[in-house]
């Protein structure tokens, strides 16, 4: 029920307008957005690889409504694309398609995203490519396709286990050698195409990811689930499949208890570290998910 209201909220823009241009912005983002300023998510990166912790740097945003606004996305990543060169962190990008056209333009969407894999593959790194509403999945997967077969490689898809289509999707994938990043899925979905209640959700994800582990090319595990990470860890271990050949990905603030546990016992994490102005939507995304944070964050502002 909270969920869906929060779900309801982040489509709000007249909330967004006010809640992104309030004075108060920082302290109620400070826990999941690394800043506003890209110079800002590169200092978060470069702390979290101190600690051992590979990270994916999204510069927030989505649906553009502009060929400009797309085009403006596009640079603003290119820049944190050099910026991550110029540091020589190990640091993919993740991308939302919608911020680059996809709503009014495949083409155009392409055409963008295309620099962005160009530069990866210069750099020998990846662009993670977000998985939003199911009204995007299949033109998100031809788009990652089309960009796996031109660049060989260089880019990973996202598939939410929430979605009933997606043990096909990642049987098509691993096929191809795309590699994936494994999500529960974290929009308003209707019954038609996902399951609605979170038992199956959780009960589907194990089986996807045991599909990935099996089957996919250098699987991420994305997800805070403690009951998950376990069985990732034993599955892994039963089926003698190496810690180098996946990675675990939680997002920036987010279990930092389990964080230290994974790396600390040898594995690969990435954390998905946002920054940027536009933090409405992701932010409602995060407090969907645990509606508890809002009595985080009301303490936090108390406290400033
Ligand atoms: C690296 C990464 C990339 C992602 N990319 C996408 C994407 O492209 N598309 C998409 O639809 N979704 C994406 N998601 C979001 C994902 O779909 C889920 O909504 C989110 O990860 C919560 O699911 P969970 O697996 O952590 O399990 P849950 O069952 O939701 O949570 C398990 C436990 O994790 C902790 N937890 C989870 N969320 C929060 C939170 N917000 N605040 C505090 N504690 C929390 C709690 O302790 C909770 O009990 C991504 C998630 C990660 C980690």
């Amino acid at each position: 029920m909270l969920r869906q209201a929060f779900l309801y909220l982040s489509q709000q823009s007249w909330l967004r307008h006010w809640m992104e241009n309030s004075p108060l912005s920082q302290r109620f983002t400070a826990r999941f957005v690394a800043g506003q300023r890209l110079e800002e998510g590169i200092r978060v990166l470069q702390n979290l690889q101190r600690e051992k912790i590979d990270a994916t740097l999204d510069f927030l945003g989505e649906n553009v409504s502009t060929l400009d606004e797309a085009a403006r996305s596009r640079d603003n990543y290119l820049k944190a694309q050099a910026a991550i060169r110029e540091s020589g962190l190990p640091a993919t990008v993740s991308i939302k398609l919608t911020q680059f056209g996809l709503d009014f333009s495949e083409e155009a969407c392409l055409n963008n995203v295309t620099q962005l894999v160009e530069f990866a593959k210069g750099m020998n790194s990846l662009v993670e490519i977000d998985m939003e509403s199911s009204d995007y999945t299949d033109r998100t997967l031809r788009i990652v396709t089309s960009l796996h077969k031109r660049f060989g490689g260089h880019v990973r898809a996202v598939i939410q286990a929430y979605l009933f289509r997606s043990e096909d999707d990642i049987r098509s994938l691993s096929a191809l050698g795309i590699p994936v990043r494994l999500c529960k899925g974290a929009y308003r979905e209707p019954p038609s195409v996902a399951y609605p209640l979170k038992s199956d959700v959780d009960t589907n994800y194990v089986k996807l990811m045991k599909l990935l582990l099996d089957e996919g090319s250098d699987p991420a595990i994305a997800s805070h689930d403690e009951t998950i990470l376990k069985q990732a860890r034993l599955y892994a271990r039963e089926r003698k499949i190496s810690p180098a050949r996946f990675e675990f990905q939680m997002l920036y603030g987010i279990r930092r208890d389990l964080q230290n546990q994974l790396t600390g016992d040898g594995y690969r994490l990435r954390l998905y570290v946002p920054y940027g102005d536009a933090w409405y939507p992701y932010f409602m995304r995060r407090l969907a998910e645990r509606p508890a944070n809002v009595v985080f964050i009301a303490k936090n502002l108390l406290r400033n």
